[in-house]
């Protein structure tokens, strides 16, 4: 980078050209006055405090103006002091001075303006107005904002509009008047705002705080719990609680940035309801299934503290007398009849241990996790073209690949919603010239940012993205040299696209001809591309074969080089580690086959076993398997089977049905209920280890608190399961020996830093398997609500606050049809079970669809998902339904 020579209140300095007088001065430890400049934001110049004087006399904003060669600078003269003085007076004037008790007392930038300028409180009183005390904004549950103290420097609004491109405040008002509010001020929780905090942070003094945030004495660095996107964090402890959270502007996930979840929503750690204590259910012939059949909890169960125990109650027992009773118990059904449901919450290490003690311990590769339920189809598709290991590694960057995209396609994903970070990034290159393309059934807010958005049927994405690839294909848009070079079976692909003719995909999809063609052709000019999808794409009977047909596209285009630009949105934490350490029914860790007798050979000599040679069984199987009685015992770790797999009624009989069910989790849920013994295991905020977030970057997370209670890392809990259960190679010190081990284990799994060759995969289109009838006429599909994020943020009081009340969205034209009206309640019905929810009538709803922001374990009470067969993930994305008014309804029953 180019340097300059200027001069600072005689101060020789080589600043940065393009730089700031204001930047070089602050980067040089001089201190110029400000309070609307902020270095993430573009230069206000509205406070007019950071007044600076040039040689020949001018003064000037020193945030706008550009230094030059040779500049010579004063921050400090009369000339200054006078048009700065009576700037600053007139704002400590009309601000609320009650520094002792401000939550930003010692950080505030205008104490620190006024002690600079020496300003006293008897020179300002004669400008003091008599004003009317305006009232704070305490709606939103995790910040606040007082009127009273705001400067008006508009930092908020700019970092609402800049950074969070949701523009929910401007300022309001006029004059004296004037003053920072929603639109209609209305107050902030009744907005668009996300409260994602990014203003709060950056409130140069105390007119926006966190209502929560107390001052650490320790910060420890470490990666959000919430979603796949794993942004750093610093979470600030005093006396082993946790008082703050602030973004990791080091790390290159998010730099600095976080969602309301990220920011907010780690209030779980201390949640009440937190399992404490192994448990043990009491009664009668304990953990032997039919004679000691579920029973209610006791009260008081749901809030915590929990029961003492009594007949079928629950009883605190030692870690010793727990893990000698499962291990008892589990000696009973080794082999087949085990299987274990793995977490995407947990680590790696934890998970590697998981399946190792499912296929060492218990000689079963019945071994599976929820990833299955939203990703299935994304591992399934990109393993059969052989392009799953190569996606980024550990030095991938989606920052990069999709701010440098020059062409981003959104497939089925909210993601300003499930990853919002990341929706972050998509927004800021759109900004920066990429061109977006989104499909989804329903509007959606990053729609705002597309120059296309495709609006196909539910269900019939397959049919428009092979459209989009016969366009391609037709115009002689596609890479050629690219394909000539590296992609096997093109013709057989080209013939197979003569099912797709655009007037077959319009009738099909309801997507225009032109607006397909279109988007093709700005897809196939784009380069280079990313492509990101989530579960509007493979939740779905052909959930597998829609990521193909988005892989055909990128293949086409020449875009798939070393899988690059692939991006599968992965919902939790660490779902992706979790499959890359193995807890998959077929793959031991480095997606090495179980099948392959060579690859079974290596393991069985690393881990010193015999291993069981046939792949185990899908998490629905394994229910499927249960219920029938082939699977007796199942070890649950950290997923709320019961809520999050649908249909609920078949998921509450298996779990009936078993004969032992150990569930290991950080808080009691309804999964519990099912439970024979409960073991508590500590949360991300109390264990070392790493998770791998959806650019497959491994990252440390680190202890920041003791765990609750005698919580212990999963791992442990395992191990030591593991050697009451006689087994050798359990025996690890730390993280640090489970991380050689996986090393060691997958090195030979590692591939060449290149693919070469792609095939295209010839595809046909089928329909959902839910479609409407005359009886059940509508479509039902649903949205991710920023606050959900599975059972975390339902501990998180403020997160519940804001959820999203469960409307059931509507076309007027369809609420007309079936008498429905704005804000009255209704029923929905589908062939499996019903709701209810306040009806909301929205043109944004497209005719034949309802769309509903549903917690999972309602959706799974209305549906019965038939399987993707190739992934075998269920078809929960959409559910034929009827809609009636809740007044009708109860006359009819
Ligand atoms: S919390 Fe986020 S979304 Fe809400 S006003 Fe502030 S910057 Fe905007
Ligand atoms: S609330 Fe804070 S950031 Fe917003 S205008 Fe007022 S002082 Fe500036
Ligand atoms: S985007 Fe995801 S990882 Fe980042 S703060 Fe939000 S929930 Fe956490």
């Amino acid at each position: 980078m180019e340097k300059i020579s200027v001069n600072i209140d005689g101060q020789d300095i080589l600043a940065q050209k393009g730089a700031t007088i204001l930047e070089t001065a602050l980067a040089n430890k001089i201190y110029i006055p400000h309070l609307c400049y902020h270095p993430d934001l573009r230069p206000a110049g509205s406070c007019r405090l950071c007044l600076v004087e040039m040689d020949n006399g001018k003064l000037v904003t020193s945030c706008r103006t550009l230094i030059k060669e040779g500049m010579v600078i004063k921050t400090k003269s009369p000339g200054v002091d006078i048009a700065r003085r009576p700037v600053v007076e007139m704002i400590i004037a009309n601000h609320h001075m009650d520094c002792k008790n401000c939550a930003k007392k010692g950080q505030c930038e205008l104490q620190r303006v006024r002690a600079y300028m020496k300003i006293d409180k008897k020179s300002i009183e004669r400008l003091r107005l008599p004003q009317e005390e305006l009232p704070k904004d305490l709606s939103n549950p995790f910040f606040e904002r007082d009127h009273n103290k705001c400067v008006l420097c508009g930092i908020c609004v700019r970092t609402c509009q800049e950074i969070q491109k949701v523009s929910a405040i401007d300022f309001a008002g006029r004059g004296n008047n004037t003053k920072i509010a929603a639109f209609g001020d209305k107050p902030i929780a009744e907005s668009r705002c996300e409260s994602c905090g990014e203003c709060v942070i950056r409130c140069p003094v105390g007119a926006l705080v966190s209502k929560s945030l107390r001052r650490p004495t320790t910060e420890v660095k470490t990666i959000c719990p919430y979603c796949g996107v794993g942004c750093g964090i610093f979470l600030g402890t005093k006396d082993n609680e946790l008082v703050s959270v602030r973004g990791d502007s080091s790390n290159p996930v998010n730099n600095g940035n976080l969602c309301v979840k990220g920011r907010f929503g780690m209030g779980f750690v201390h949640s009440p309801d937190r399992l404490q204590n192994p448990m043990i259910r009491q009664g009668k012939g304990t953990g032997t299934g039919k004679d000691n059949p579920p029973s209610p909890l006791p009260d008081g169960w749901q809030a915590g503290p929990f029961s003492k125990g009594g007949e079928n109650g629950f009883g605190e027992v030692s870690w010793d007398e727990a893990l000698t009773t499962v291990a008892k118990k589990l000696k009973k059904y080794k082999g087949e009849e085990f299987a274990i449901i793995a977490s995407a919450k947990c680590t790696n290490e934890e998970n590697y241990i998981a399946q190792k003690f499912a296929r060492v311990v218990m000689g079963s590769n019945n071994i599976d996790t929820s990833v299955r339920l939203c990703h299935g189809p994304s591992i399934a598709a990109l393993h059969s073209i052989n392009s799953f290991l190569w996606q980024r590694g550990d030095k991938g960057d989606f920052k990069d690949e999709i701010e440098k995209a020059s062409c981003i396609l959104i497939a089925g994903a909210n993601i300003t919603r499930s990853h919002p970070v990341l929706g972050l990034r998509v927004k800021k290159a759109v900004e920066n010239g990429a061109r977006l393309i989104v499909i989804n059934p329903t509007e959606i807010d990053i729609c705002r940012f597309a120059e296309i958005w495709l609006k196909p049927y539910p269900g019939t994405d397959l049919a428009l993205i092979m459209g989009m690839c016969k366009v391609v294909v037709d115009e002689e848009a596609h890479d050629n040299s690219f394909i000539e070079r590296h992609v096997d079976k093109f013709d057989d692909f080209k013939e197979s696209l003569e099912d797709f003719s655009l007037g077959r995909v319009e009738r099909i999809t309801g997507v225009s001809r032109d607006v397909v063609e279109e988007a093709a052709r700005i897809f196939a000019k784009g380069k280079p591309s990313a492509v990101l999808w989530d579960t509007g794409i493979t939740q779905y009977s052909q959930g597998t074969n829609n990521v193909l047909s988005l892989i055909n596209l990128s293949i086409l285009t020449g875009n798939i080089k070393h899988s690059s630009g692939l991006i599968p949105l992965w919902g939790q934490n660490n779902a992706l580690g979790t499959c890359d350490m193995g807890c998959l029914p077929d793959f031991y860790p480095g997606y090495q086959p179980v099948a392959d007798p060579e690859i079974r050979k290596k393991f069985e000599t690393s881990w010193g076993k015999g291993l069981n040679t046939k792949p185990g069984l899908t998490l629905t199987e394994i229910l499927d398997a249960t219920l029938e009685g082939k699977i007796k015992a199942l070890y649950i770790i950290g997923h709320d089977l019961f809520s999050g797999v649908a249909p609920s009624k078949k998921v509450k009989g298996a779990l009936e049905k078993a004969k032992f069910i150990v569930f290991q989790d950080i808080f009691y849920n309804e999964t519990a209920n099912f439970a024979h013994v409960m073991l508590p295991a500590a949360s991300f905020a109390e264990k070392e280890g790493t998770f791998t977030n959806t650019e497959r970057r491994i990252q440390k997370i680190n202890k920041a608190l003791e765990p609750v209670g005698n919580s212990l890392p999963d791992w442990q809990i395992i191990c030591d399961l593991a050697r009451r259960l006689d087994s050798n190679g359990f025996d690890f010190n730390g993280i640090e020996d489970i991380m050689s081990e996986i090393s060691s284990i997958t090195a030979e799994a590692d591939l060449p830093a290149q693919q070469e060759r792609f095939s295209l995969t010839p595809l046909q289109y089928k329909p959902p398997a839910e479609i409407s009838d005359i009886d059940y006429p509508l479509i039902l599909t649903t949205e991710r609500d920023i606050y959900s994020e599975g059972f975390l943020s339902k501990k998180v009081e403020g997160l519940n606050i804001l959820r999203t009340k469960e409307f059931i969205n509507i076309n007027p034209k369809d609420a007309a049809d079936f008498e429905i009206k704005d804000g009255e309640m209704a029923r929905v019905i589908s062939r499996w079970g019903e709701i209810s929810g306040e009806a909301r009538l929205t043109g944004a709803t497209p005719t034949g669809l309802i769309t509903m922001d549903l917690l999972e374990e309602k959706i799974n009470q209305l549906i019965n998902p038939v399987l993707d067969p190739i992934s075998k993930t269920p078809e929960t994305k959409i559910c034929a339904v009827r809609i009636v008014p809740q007044k009708e309804s109860q006359h009819d029953e």
